[in-house]
């Protein structure tokens, strides 16, 4: 059972979750990725509601001020 592919507005990324091998992130320009690739490049640096993949990143960064 696949879910349908998440799109995140703020990131203007997609996410197929349940693909062979992983969820696959379409990123609007380069090559896919994983999540974690997702995670490290875009989401990191996205700190408002409604990033759709900011509830997905269990670490915790550490206050940069
Ligand atoms: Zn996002």
């Amino acid at each position: 059972m696949a879910d349908p592919p998440q799109t995140c507005p703020l990131c203007n990324v997609k996410i197929l979750v349940g693909c062979v091998g992983g969820d696959r992130v379409l990123f609007s320009v380069g090559p896919p990725g994983t999540r974690k690739s997702l995670y490290a490049k875009v989401c990191r640096h996205i700190d408002r509601p409604g990033c759709i993949n900011k509830s997905g990143g269990s670490q915790t960064a550490s206050p940069k001020y």
